[in-house]
Parts: structure tokens; C-alpha cells; sequence
């Protein structure tokens, strides 16, 4: 079904954009909301269904990344804790803020010292503010959390994050791109883009079989998992960054622990595990396992399944819920030497907790782009990068009318609450 305010009759778009956006998860519906709240004409176009792909395989955190800190992501935490706050002062229906417990046990690998440097610098990065504050768990309030293994507990500590559901954040972000006047085709796939003499960019789709062609001064790829594969497809612009896909899976509970979240560390490897309320039941995740070959094919595997449940019962080990589902988003990664190229989760999880988790904007000319790039990024800083994008399309279209500035445009879903 299509998000509401898409329409999805070709004969009603114009022949002629200012920019064509490939790709409708939350970077694509970032960008083309970003860029027609500058004035400018925007046409979005999505293979599938808005949202869709990976923008509602997350883990569906608004948060600064804690664990970021690990490998000094200072300014995406920091950058990611100010968005944390705008959007929950601009969409307070679909972004709750969630208290995060981190249980310290005796043999982790990080230890409660690192946890509390960890934490402190997390709270400095949000500017001491109350929302970026942290406590420590009095022992005597342990054996009220949802039921977590009290074997081996040493400390626990608390501090607060955002949750989402990303799917209906994107899909109203999209709205809101729409009601500012930007076209959206669903079940269009961009076929390719080629540059006229005139430096016009050309525009192939195809929509219910049919190609068709339209013009624009600059193309943007947010095509997410398959931004290599819409890059070599724009004839006029060079190949961006080597990636790597890293596949991420969660499983899904029926029954409830509680209202909070909390931040393990899996008993396998020591990686950092989120275990989370989601809608009535419990979401575990993630994963991390290189993925080849087509982006349409991800899918949890069975060892990251059993990975997954392993760690919800070795810290919940009374808890009664049924398994539901399981299922597969992919990251994109820029690409880094790293070991480990064999299979298993447990050689291959390290290496990719390393690599950076910021976006990379590709231009084929940074003076005058006409054709822009995103690579990886996280959905909670979608507005950042939309900004950026909105900033370089500027060098190539001229300042246009500002209609509105995306910080204060409320966010709601168009069809329903979190
Ligand atoms: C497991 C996992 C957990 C994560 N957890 C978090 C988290 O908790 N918090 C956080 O901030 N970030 C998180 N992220 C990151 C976040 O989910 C992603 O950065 C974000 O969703 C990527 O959005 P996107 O728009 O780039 O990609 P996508 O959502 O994949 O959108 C790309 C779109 O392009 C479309 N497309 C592809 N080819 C074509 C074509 N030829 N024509 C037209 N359309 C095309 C696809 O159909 C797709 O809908 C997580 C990522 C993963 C994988």
C-alpha cells in the first residue's frame, strides 16, 4: 500500500525537476524533505514501498550511539545526541525516550570503570543536560529489573536513549517532504542517468513495466545497500567508496520484560546486544556478518538466530515469551582492511564494530555537483546529512526560497502512533 500523500500516477509528474532523489528510506526521505523545504522541485523515486528496506530493519534507536565512543566516533555521537533531542521536540509521537539499563557483570569485557568513563562522556557530549544525565542502580532495586540474572551482578548503571518506530518515521518524513511539494513514485526503479550537453541530467525509470524519462539539474543516491549499483548507473559519475554490506539481524518475542532497554553483551563474543520492548513483545538484536550478492537477499540466518536467543535467555533466564520472527537489515559500511573474511559470526564481528558508522557524501564534482551519493549513516542523524546534501545541492541549483527549516517542522505519522 502506499505511504499516504504518494501518489503513484506518472502521467501527473512534471517533465522537468531540480532533483531527482533515488531511494525512499529515511536518508532518501531526508534529503528530498530537505530539498523542498529549500523551494526546490523534488521527484522521489522508490523500487518498492517507502520505507521498506532497511530504514525498518533497525534496531530502532534514537540515540548518540554509546558504544561509538569505543572507537572516538566523537562527533557522530555528538552530532547524534543533538538530533536525539530535535526529534523528540519535533515527532514526540514517534520517537519515546527510554531508559537504558547497562548490567555489569563480573566477567564482561568492558569493565565497570570503562562503562563509567563511557557514560560520562556520553553525558558531556549532550551537554550535561538533564536527558543526558546517568545513575547508578542502588543494589537493592537489582531484583526489580524485569527479572535480569542476578548471578555475577557487580553494578548496574542507567541513562537515558530514544526509541522509534522507523518505518513510521520515515513514512512521515515523507509525508512531510510531500506536503512541502516534493512527487513521490513508489514501485519505480531508477534504471540510469545520463548527462545532456546542456548539463541537464537525464533520468531512466521504469513504473508497472513502462520506461519513462525525465530531466533534472542533479540526481541524489540514497539507494542505501544498493548505492554501488545506482552509482554505476549514472554514466557521468565516478565509481564512490568501496563498501562492505554487513548484515545485522533481530528476533522478535510475544510477551513484555518491561518498559526499559537493555545494553548486553552477548556471552558469545562480549558484543554489545540490545534488548527492547516492541509492540507488547521483545526485539533482540543485532548481528553482524559480512553479506555478498544481491542486497534483495538478506536474511537472519539460523546461527545468528541462535546467537541472538542464547543472549536473551543467559540474561532473562525466567522469561516466558514465545519466538515470533526473525529478520535482516543490511548496513553499509566503508570499506576497511580488516581479518576475518571466513565465515562464523565470531570472526567476523570485531573488525566491523570498528569501521566508521558516519555517512560519506560522493559528488562527481565537489565545485558543482549533479550527481550526489550517500554512503552508510545512521537513521538517527538523517536530518544532519539531508542539511549537508541540501548544502551541496545549493553550489549547483543557486539559493532558492526557503520554505521551511526542517528543526521545526512537526513529524507525525500519517497513519498511526508508535
Ligand atoms: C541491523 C541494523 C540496525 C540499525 N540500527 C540503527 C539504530 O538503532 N539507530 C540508527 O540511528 N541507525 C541504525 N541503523 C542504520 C539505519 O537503519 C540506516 O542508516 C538507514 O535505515 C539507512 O537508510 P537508507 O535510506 O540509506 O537505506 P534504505 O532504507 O535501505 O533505503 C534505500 C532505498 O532505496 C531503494 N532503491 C534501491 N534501488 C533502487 C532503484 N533502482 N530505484 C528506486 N529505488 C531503489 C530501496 O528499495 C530502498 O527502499 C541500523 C542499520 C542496520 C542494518
Amino acid at each position: 500500500m502506499p505511504a499516504k500523500g504518494v501518489h503513484n500516477n506518472k502521467d501527473q509528474l512534471k517533465a522537468h525537476y531540480d532533483t531527482v532523489v533515488v531511494g525512499g528510506g529515511i536518508q532518501g526521505a531526508g534529503c528530498a524533505q530537505a530539498l523542498a523545504a529549500r523551494g526546490f522541485s523534488v521527484l522521489l523515486i522508490e523500487k518498492s514501498n517507502v520505507g521498506t528496506s532497511t530504514s525498518s530493519r533497525s534496531s530502532k534507536l534514537i540515540h548518540g550511539g554509546l558504544r561509538y565512543l569505543e572507537t572516538y566516533q566523537f562527533s557522530l555521537v555528538r552530532k547524534s545526541i543533538a538530533e536525539r533531542s530535535t526529534l523528540q521536540d519535533i515527532a514526540p509521537t514517534l520517537v519515546k525516550s527510554r531508559k537504558f539499563y547497562l548490567p555489569v557483570y563480573k566477567k564482561q569485557r568492558l569493565k565497570r570503570w570503562q562503562l563509567a568513563i563511557g557514560l560520562f562522556l556520553y553525558s558531556a557530549l549532550g551537554g550535561f543536560k538533564s536527558e543526558a544525565r546517568f545513575n547508578r542502580i542502588p543494589k537493592s532495586k537489582w531484583s526489580q529489573l524485569d527479572g535480569i540474572k542476578q548471578q555475577g551482578l557487580v553494578d548496574v548503571f542507567q541513562y537515558w536513549d530514544g526509541q522509534t518506530d522507523d518505518l513510521l518515521l520515515t513514512e512521515a518524513v515523507i509525508h512531510s517532504a510531500v506536503s512541502l511539494g516534493c512527487d513521490v513514485m513508489e514501485e519505480t526503479s531508477f534504471t540510469q542517468a545520463t548527462l545532456g550537453s546542456n548539463q541537464q541530467v537525464h533520468v531512466e525509470a521504469e513504473h508497472a513495466q513502462k520506461a519513462f524519462k525525465k530531466s533534472c539539474k542533479m540526481i541524489i543516491n540514497a539507494a542505501g545497500p544498493w548505492v554501488d549499483r545506482i552509482q554505476s548507473a549514472i554514466d557521468f559519475s565516478p565509481q564512490g567508496p568501496a563498501i562492505d554490506l554487513v548484515q545485522g539481524s533481530h528476533i522478535e518475542y510475544d510477551a513484555p520484560l518491561g518498559e526499559d532497554i537493555f545494553y548486553v553483551e552477548s556471552p558469545d563474543d562480549q558484543r554489545a546486544v540490545f534488548i527492547m520492548p516492541w509492540q507488547g513483545g521483545v526485539l533482540v538484536g543485532t548481528t553482524e556478518k559480512q553479506h555478498q550478492g544481491d542486497p534483495a537477499n538478506c536474511r537472519a540466518g539460523e546461527d545468528e538466530i541462535a546467537y541472538l536467543k542464547k543472549t536473551l535467555f543467559h540474561y532473562f533466564p525466567d522469561y516466558q515469551g514465545q519466538y515470533v520472527k526473525a529478520w535482516a537489515g543490511l548496513r553499509v559500511l566503508p570499506k576497511t582492511e580488516h581479518l576475518g573474511h571466513q565465515s562464523g559470526l565470531k570472526s567476523l564481528t570485531r573488525p566491523f564494530s570498528k569501521q566508521a558508522r558516519d555517512t560519506i557524501l560522493f559528488e562527481d564534482n565537489p565545485r558543482q555537483p549533479r550527481a550526489i551519493g550517500l554512503y552508510g549513516g545512521k537513521l538517527t542523524a538523517y536530518r544532519v546529512t539531508a542539511k549537508l546534501v541540501a548544502d551541496l545541492a545549493e553550489k549547483t541549483l543557486g539559493p532558492a526560497p526557503i520554505k521551511a527549516d526542517t528543526a521545526s517542522i512537526p513529524l507525525s505519522s500519517p497513519t498511526k502512533a508508535m
